[in-house]
């Protein structure tokens, strides 16, 4: 389901632009407006859930089964990290559950 005031619903449904890597009927992975590293990426599920508590686990299973081929195909062959802010305490500032993909680059541990 959409939230009209979600800004990753609105690079979805194509109604603002983003760099779109990969997408099928469930997700879409594009490239994060200001990376943290030489690749960084973020995975989206189509469905609008605001936290990783309120996903269900087919979802992630879902995109987690997919994104090592993805990061394989841009650049993270070499290794990638997977980051999910859930909430105001780890800093997530889009609430619309997303994972970000890092990689390209020897990653320092503070990235994000
Ligand atoms: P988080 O802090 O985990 O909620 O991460 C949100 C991420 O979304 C940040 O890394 C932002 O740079 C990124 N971001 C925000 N707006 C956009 C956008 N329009 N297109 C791509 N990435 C975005």
């Amino acid at each position: 389901m959409k939230d009209n005031n979600c800004i990753f619903c609105k690079i979805i449904a194509g109604e603002i632009p983003a760099a779109k890597v990969y997408e099928d009927d469930k997700m879409l992975v594009f490239r994060d407006i200001e990376p943290k590293a030489k690749v960084h990426l973020l995975a989206v599920p189509k469905s609008h859930f605001k936290l990783l508590s309120e996903a269900d686990g087919e979802i992630m299973s879902y995109m987690f089964g997919r994104i090592p081929q993805i990061a394989a195909q841009n650049g993270c062959d070499g290794g990638y990290r997977l980051v999910i802010n859930q909430g105001d305490d780890a800093g997530q500032t889009v609430f619309h559950l997303h994972i970000h993909i890092l990689g390209g680059e020897k990653l320092p541990i503070d990235i994000i």
